[in-house]
């Protein structure tokens, strides 16, 4: 299907993109890479009159160690993360991550903040964050918010960013001896949304008791979600088989899937326990390296 028509702006700071937004309001979207935007606006889901692209806003496309955070540049494609030496020599849950999202075109494009952004909990991206305790940091009209991700995702598409907000960075704890993290989703074909996928990131100490563990899930709800009960039942432990299994358990009956064509609810809360169980044994293997 073709788009609604749409008037297309370029925004060169962040600023500019800011101000057009205030001038046209409720009709006016942000673009990215697009890969998200242009499909939804092809369905007609989306109808946009005013398209302001900042994909060419300079200085927002960088992954850094700093101040004890990896920080990532909204505007940095989903390729140069996963060429990233930083990211796949120290952060391995996102190259696992970026692997398995769409093909190399669509990677090629597509960004970091516009995967979160649009608030999509089939995206990869909103699991990994929240397995990390990302904050997500966005200039506004009134200046700089920082927003834990805990809070950031409100509904189907919807998110803490208000219209005018840019999202400009993402912040997660710089990797620490003793942490590691895995993401595995399964999908009907390479290319595939994710039928189910499950992050883990766990920071064991000396002892190996579980000081620290994330869990986020994949296309089993509205909205990217936590698996708090499952890391409640770990924090503190050491992680024995035995507290794998229960937590796998606990995943496939909090979830919230619906079947669809990618699978029926009952294969997908099986999947989420496979996967669970899998994602924290590889999170700790890597964790003891
Ligand atoms: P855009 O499409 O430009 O924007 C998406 C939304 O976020 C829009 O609402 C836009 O207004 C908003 N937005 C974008 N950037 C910002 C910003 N900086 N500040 C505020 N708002 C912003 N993703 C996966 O995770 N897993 C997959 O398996 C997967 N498969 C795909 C397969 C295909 C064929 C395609 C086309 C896409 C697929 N995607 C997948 C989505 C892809 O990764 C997207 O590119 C990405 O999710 C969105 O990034 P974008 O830069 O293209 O965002």
């Amino acid at each position: 299907m073709i788009p609604s028509k749409f008037t297309y702006h370029k925004a060169s700071s962040v600023q500019e993109a800011i101000a057009l937004v205030q001038e046209h309001g409720d009709e006016a979207k942000y673009m990215s890479g697009g890969h998200s935007l242009l499909p939804m606006m092809k369905l007609r889901f989306a109808t946009p009159e005013h398209i302001i692209d900042i994909s060419k806003i300079d200085g927002l496309s960088y992954i850094k160690e700093e101040d004890g955070l990896l920080k990532i540049g909204a505007l940095t494609t989903q390729t140069e993360m996963e060429y990233s030496d930083l990211i796949r020599d120290k952060y391995p849950i996102f190259s696992d991550t970026i692997k398995l999202t769409a093909d190399p075109s669509v990677r090629n494009v597509g960004t970091i903040g516009g995967n979160i952004a649009h608030g999509d909990a089939a995206n990869d991206q909103p699991a990994v964050m929240l397995a990390r305790r990302a904050t997500i940091i966005a200039e506004g009209v009134d200046g700089q918010k920082t927003i834990p991700i805990d809070e950031f995702f409100h509904g189907f598409y919807m998110t803490a960013l208000e219209p005018s907000d840019v999202l400009t960075e993402i912040q997660v704890p710089q990797a620490k001896k003793g942490s590691g993290g895995a993401y595995h989703k399964v999908e009907r074909k390479v290319g595939d949304y994710a039928t189910a996928g499950v992050a883990v990131h766990v920071e064991l100490d000396d002892d190996g008791i579980c000081q620290e563990i994330g869990i986020g899930l994949t296309n089993v709800s509205a909205v990217p979600m936590r698996l708090e009960r499952g890391e409640e039942l770990l924090r503190g432990k050491q992680i024995t088989e035995d507290l794998i299994a229960q937590v796998g358990t606990m995943a496939s009956e909090d979830c919230e899937p619906t079947s669809d064509l990618r699978g029926s609810e009952a294969y997908k809360r099986s999947i989420v326990n496979t996967i669970t169980q899998r994602m924290i044994r590889l999170a700790m293997e890597r964790a003891q390296h």
